[in-house]
């Protein structure tokens, strides 16, 4: 099992930030801003880039979480940035999908 899967059986702890049936979002452990949490789905996606019409149900899920999180956290008013890396080339490292959701300094564009 992977190990944003063992965060959403919760065998690995986590920060929680949110949760709901189809989806988790939880502190990242090596924050890049003072706000950085990451939304997956419950349910093994590994990327984008393997994403079907099924999810696509779930993947607007992670964006509406993504605002959610924004809220929670103090940062919707100020501005955020979500990321969504794919592939190994664009800095994805966990084969299981996650959106960054960022916020609490200014945001450089591009990134690097
Ligand atoms: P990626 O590079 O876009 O795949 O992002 C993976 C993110 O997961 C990185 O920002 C890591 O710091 C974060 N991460 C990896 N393992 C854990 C963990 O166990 N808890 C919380 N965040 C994690």
């Amino acid at each position: 099992m992977c190990i944003f899967c063992k965060i959403a059986n919760k065998e690995i702890p986590s920060k929680v930030v949110f949760e709901d049936e189809h989806v988790i979002a939880f502190h990242d452990v090596n924050p890049q801003a003072p706000t950085h949490a990451l939304v997956i789905p419950k349910r093994h996606i590994a990327g984008i880039a393997q994403a079907t019409p099924e999810d696509e149900a779930v993947l607007g899920r992670l964006l509406l979480a993504a605002r959610r999180v924004a809220e929670l956290t103090g940062i919707a008013e100020s501005g955020f940035r979500t990321v969504v890396n794919s592939g190994a080339n664009a800095g994805q490292t966990v084969f299981h999908i996650h959106v960054h959701v960022m916020g609490g300094r200014p945001m450089a564009w591009p990134p690097g």
